[in-house]
């Protein structure tokens, strides 16, 4: 890539905005265009769970991917170095009934993991208020978070300080650029340049959050996880294949709400609202990035529930396109072209 040469990133979301930040800042022109506020997609909605070990258990589509999502996991500290955002490293404890635990803690082996069993004094202290009826769990510490909103303003802010030029505006092509990187969630207006995009299907989800404090780390159960900041208590979140709309269904949120209540009795009581946004999913689970079939387009799309956790991955290998560097070992594993008829 030629210093100063000119970048279209469509999207600002968890992929467009860490993808426009490494562009620029190795070395280019980039302007994000996207007409949406800056945290109403699906990455503002997110728990922003960094969860290479209980996805790869918890989440059948993602069971191969765990050497993936821990490499993606472990670009996260330069990019906490990179902009002003604070990872969350206390970890993730998983409590359920005994054959879930026992599954649960069966899968974390597998992957060489070996989580710390825990009884119910330190459960208490991990995750206060957590319902008497669980009485064992094990805490894996190899799953981090981050505050999405927080991190979607600081991506921003620092992509702005490096001189990424925003638009609040629908892209439709290249508009001006020399390449187009397409980062638009579940959106296909882009499909004209990128017919890759037909392989995406939307998958809903709902998430509820409180003005409540839960000071404890992320709770994994069963039909729930809750996670917690002071202040953003966060109960998720649903899984609502092929539907893409954003409207709240009260059933959907009473499911969650009994699930989060049966961890934390408290819950019953918290004044919940309802939040939905729309992920975007490939057929195996894992998204497409880099080079799209049409020349100057790339792809960073498809990153499911995962879209945080991947970010920074996404980006490097976005970037290693554009620049004709290493692109390193997952490159095959996320080439939008799999999908195509002969592979190629
Ligand atoms: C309830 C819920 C909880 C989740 N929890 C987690 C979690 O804990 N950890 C995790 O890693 N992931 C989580 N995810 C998944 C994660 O949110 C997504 O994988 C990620 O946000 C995808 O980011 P994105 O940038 O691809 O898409 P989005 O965040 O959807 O952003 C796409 C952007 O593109 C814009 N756009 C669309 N069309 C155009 C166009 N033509 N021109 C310009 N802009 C356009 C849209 O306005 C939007 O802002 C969760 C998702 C949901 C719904």
């Amino acid at each position: 890539m030629r210093r100063g040469a000119k970048i279209t990133v469509a999207g600002a979301g968890a992929l467009g905005l860490t993808t426009a930040l490494a562009l620029a800042d190795a070395g280019a022109q980039v302007t994000v265009f996207d007409p949406a506020g800056p945290a109403d997609n699906a990455s503002g909605v997110a728990a922003g769970m960094l969860a290479p070990a209980f996805e790869a258990v918890l989440d059948a589509a993602t069971a191969p991917q765990f050497d993936l999502l821990s490499a993606a996991r472990d670009l996260w500290p330069a990019l906490e170095a990179r902009i002003d955002v604070r990872i969350d490293r206390s970890g993730a404890v998983a409590v359920g009934e005994t054959d879930y635990l026992a599954r649960t803690e069966a899968g974390l082996r597998t992957l060489g993991l070996h989580p710390t069993e825990l009884e119910r004094r330190a459960l208490d202290g991990l995750a206060p208020g957590l319902a008497p009826r669980w009485t064992r769990g094990f805490l894996v510490r190899e799953d981090w978070r981050i505050e999405a909103g927080q991190t979607l303003a600081a991506l921003r802010r620092a992509a702005q300080a490096a001189g990424v030029v925003f638009r609040p505006e629908r892209a439709t092509g290249f508009e001006g650029g020399e390449r187009l990187v397409i980062a638009t969630g579940n959106g296909r207006d882009l499909a004209v340049v990128a017919p890759e995009l037909a392989n995406l299907s939307p998958i809903k989800g709902h998430i509820l959050r409180a003005r409540a404090a839960h000071d404890g780390v992320v709770v994994r159960g069963q039909g729930a996880y809750v996670t917690g900041a002071p202040g953003d208590l966060t109960i998720g979140a649903t899984m609502q294949a092929g539907l893409d709309d954003r409207s709240v269904e009260p059933g959907q949120v009473d499911a969650l709400r009994a699930a989060g209540t049966r961890l934390f009795p408290a819950f019953a009581s918290a004044d919940f609202t309802a939040e939905t946004g729309v992920r975007a999913a490939t057929p195996d689970g894992l998204p497409m990035v880099g080079r799209g079939r049409h020349n100057g387009v790339l792809l960073a799309v498809g990153a499911r529930r995962n879209g945080w956790l991947l970010a920074p991955l996404v980006a490097r290998l976005i970037v290693a396109c554009v620049t004709e560097g290493e692109v390193g070992p997952y490159a095959e594993r996320l080439n939008p072209a799999r999908f195509n008829a002969a592979g190629k």
